[in-house]
């Protein structure tokens, strides 16, 4: 029997597993599948931990969320089309949920559809290698919890363990000095550490963004953001300023490129992540950047070199969970036939046209119609639920201008299913006032608290 192995249980590797298991549904009869996970569950960066640095079991910590992250975009524009959020709470809800609510409906689809029986959960993947001769797989995980390794041989590799987990951390003159704390944003947990505290934020990434914002709304004296290329431009509130790039730091004093200094309690480097996939043989492996069209993947999604290799959600960002399951359909069918890869030089010639437009985007417009395009190319060829990705776009449309609006408000807005047609509820507290981001509150009915 053919075998699958899936790596990572986050959003990308679980809509792997309901793909497959869509099809067995439908009548197919599907591979054999092991997925393995080195978290103790599913969910990848949705599971929220305190931990930072090295796990108990000594493997680098995954996570990058933090307490109290709500979606930076409306839910509206990853909703699974074949799972929607009225379904998973039974009635509508509003457009922005907290970390929990997002992790509560990723799980609630794939419990429904019966695959946690596929996952090996503790289970760190460390290598990955291809033969040549019998033309499989071996991989290699450690039991994290009983320290063994074992090695299974497999037919087809997919790797879905993001892309947002070691961090990218520059050094600048006077850090070995600085006195106070020195992070990236993969360990940043809490805004309430930096409540009435200078905080300089490197980068203008949705990390900054937003990090930028949780320490607003958890009291933070002021908040310095410095760029390399060009300020955010967000009206943000008085306690903000945007300057050039840090030149080095001097005791607590930070200095920028246009000579002006600031006085900070703390830096935090949101300089972005790394692609790193160590546990893949060299010959394999995917060395990317964050961008929308990554070079050596067909339909960003097979391996060229290899297309019994896949890599999910390794793109920039804009869509999500409706893309990786886009990309799941298209890997699962390939697999099972369904699909046949063309040559070699016919996928280089496909990814081709993909650069060359990725080449001319400059706005975020640009980038999310370019995603928005090819969302819709993968779906046009399997049997995901069609869904109005137009819409969706223009829906990103809509957050991009609430955004420039009222950066600290956007989340007060509320925008219509394109998978359902209905129009989401308005929170029942604005985004500011609400500090309590448990999943309880936040299903609350907007008329329990109103009054
Ligand atoms: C701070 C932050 C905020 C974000 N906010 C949003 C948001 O508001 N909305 C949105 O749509 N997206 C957001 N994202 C984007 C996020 O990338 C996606 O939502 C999504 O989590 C990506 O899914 P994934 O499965 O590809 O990767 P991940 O969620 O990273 O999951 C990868 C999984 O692979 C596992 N894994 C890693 N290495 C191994 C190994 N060697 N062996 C076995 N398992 C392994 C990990 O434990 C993890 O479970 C955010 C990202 C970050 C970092």
């Amino acid at each position: 029997m053919t075998r699958v192995a899936i790596i990572g249980a986050g959003p990308s590797g679980t809509a792997q597993l309901r793909a497959f298991a869509s099809a067995q549904q439908a009548g197919a009869e599907i591979p054999e599948i092991v997925c393995y996970e080195k978290q103790s569950d599913w969910g990848g960066l949705w599971n929220y931990t305190w931990r930072t640095g090295l796990d108990s079991a000594g493997e680098p910590v995954h996570g990058s969320m933090y307490r109290y992250l709500w979606s930076n975009g409306p839910k509206e524009c990853l909703e699974f089309a074949d799972y929607t959020f009225e379904e998973h709470f039974g009635r509508p809800i509003a457009s922005f949920p907290p970390r929990a609510v997002l992790a509560d409906y990723i799980k609630g689809r794939v419990e429904k559809a019966g695959v946690r029986k596929f996952c090996k959960f503790d289970h760190a993947v460390q290598d990955v290698e291809y033969d040549e001769a019998s033309e499989q797989f071996t991989l290699t995980a450690r039991n994290l919890i009983q320290n063994t390794s074992t090695s299974e041989v497999f037919d087809y590799v997919i790797v879905a363990t993001g892309h947002f987990s070691t961090p990218n951390v520059p050094k600048f003159e006077g850090f070995d000095t600085f006195n106070g704390r020195i992070l990236h944003a993969h360990d940043f947990r809490d805004a309430l550490e930096f409540k009435d505290k200078d905080v300089l934020l490197v980068g203008t990434s949705y990390s900054a963004e937003d990090i930028g914002s949780q320490c607003y709304k958890y009291s933070v004296k002021s908040v310095t953001i410095s760029h390399r290329t060009a300020p955010m431009g967000f009206h943000w509130p008085e306690n903000f300023q945007e300057v050039p790039l840090l030149t080095h730091v001097s005791g607590n004093t930070a200095y920028f490129k246009d000579g002006t200094t600031k006085d900070v309690d703390a830096i935090i480097l949101c300089t972005g992540y790394l692609h790193h996939f160590p546990f893949v043989d060299e010959s394999l492996r995917l060395k990317a950047t964050n961008r929308m069209w990554n070079e050596d993947l067909y339909q960003g999604v097979v391996w060229e070199d290899n297309p019994k290799m896949f890599y999910l959600g390794m793109q920039d960002q804009f869509y999500t969970f409706n893309m990786f399951d886009a990309q799941a359909w298209f890997a699962r069918d390939v697999i099972m036939g369904r699909i046949a890869t063309p040559s070699f030089d016919d996928m280089k010639t496909h990814s081709e046209a993909w650069l060359k437009r990725e080449a001319t985007l400059e706005t975020d417009e640009d980038l999310i119609w370019f995603q928005g395009d090819y969302v819709k190319e993968l779906i046009e060829q399997t049997d995901y639920p069609s869904f109005d990705v137009e819409g969706v776009n223009q829906t990103f449309m809509q957050w991009e201008k609430h955004k420039h609006d009222d950066i600290m408000g956007f989340r007060n807005n509320g925008y219509k299913s394109l998978m359902t047609g209905t129009m989401a509820p308005k929170h029942h507290t604005p985004w500011l006032d609400a500090l309590d981001d448990s999943m309880e509150s936040y299903l609350q009915e907007s008329t329990d608290t109103d009054k």
